[in-house]
């Protein structure tokens, strides 16, 4: 398998939707146009769920709209059901990201679903999807750790990743809703989901930062054979603050790490870097992402170096 890595830039859904602030339309294309000149080919851009929900994702059609389109760039969008996917399909979008939990009581609480009813409603998104020819992601989360039920047996993980797979999502994203999965953990948990048939290049991990293991992590299910790992520019969606904050795994600390171990990812990190800077501008406060503080911290010694 090869070295290279990809990030898959989350910051615009998975960091906004996290965040107290509305951002603007016009901010939001300034962030996208950032990522993607700085090398992202994939971001996620919005989510289609009812816009009383998530009022920061809430202008979703006008956002898809005035995307710049490029040949090379992805764009996904989250969508819960058939109307989000509707939805989707009504903005031309060419790749969308469904989502449930492996355990139940986190799906019941996050969808009022069972996750056998989770499952047939995805089933039925997911050949509807394919049959328009999108490309489907679909997120498991709770992967390595439940907020109310403590550890998630691996066998639920591996069930319910193989019959996403098997009903046709092209990627399975295992995501650490609040950071409790530890390096071994991952380890075991992509090995059991590849010996269950799920090759390991359909898989990605999306890492959450919650309790300071999310680079740890990513570093083992790399060294597992994962070669796809979400990333949230700064760390934006990860404020400590506010309750229910997701800690994203910041983007540019996935990519220095990577870059630092020889591990191409396509990325430039200071282009990283800089958007990520106008992104704190923009929600004018300190965003948590290690890198991100770094960069702000040379650029400013840079200045007083020159200003001397
Ligand atoms: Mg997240």
């Amino acid at each position: 398998m090869s070295d290279r890595v990809h990030i898959y830039e989350v910051s615009p859904r998975d960091g906004l939707q996290n965040e107290p602030e509305v951002v603007s339309t016009d901010d939001k294309l300034a962030l996208i146009g950032g990522l993607v000149a700085a090398g992202f080919t994939d971001i996620e851009v919005t989510s289609f769920v009812r816009p009383s929900w998530i009022p920061q994702l809430s202008d979703a059609a006008e956002l898809i709209a005035r995307l710049p389109r490029h040949d090379h760039v992805r764009y996904w969008a989250l969508v819960p059901n058939m109307r989000g996917l509707e939805r989707a399909l009504d903005g031309e979008l060419g790749h969308v990201a469904t989502f449930m939990s492996a355990s139940e009581t986190h799906n019941r609480k996050n969808v009022n679903r069972t996750r056998l009813e989770s499952l047939a409603g995805l089933r039925e998104v997911i050949a509807t999807a394919k049959e328009e020819d999108l490309v489907v992601r679909s997120y498991v989360s709770t992967a390595f750790g439940c907020p109310y039920e403590g550890r998630v047996p691996i066998d639920d993980v591996v069930t319910v990743t193989r019959a996403l797979y098997e009903a046709g999502a092209d990627h399975i994203a295992l995501g650490d809703t609040t950071g409790m999965g530890d390096p071994v953990l991952v380890q075991q948990v992509v090995k059991a989901v590849a010996a269950a048939g799920v090759p390991l290049d359909h898989i990605a991990l999306h890492m959450h930062d919650t309790q300071g293991t999310a680079l740890a992590n990513v570093l083992s299910g790399y060294l597992a054979g994962v070669r796809t790992f979400d990333g949230s520019i700064a760390g934006v969606g990860g404020c400590p603050y506010a309750p229910g904050a997701s800690g994203n795994a910041a983007t540019e600390d996935l990519v220095h790490m990577f870059q630092a171990m020889g591990v191409e990812t396509g990325v430039d990190l200071d282009g990283a870097a800089a958007t990520g800077a106008v992104l704190a501008d923009v929600l004018g406060r300190d965003l948590p992402g290690r890198f991100h503080k770094y960069w702000l911290g040379a650029r400013i010694r840079n200045a007083a170096t020159r200003t001397a």
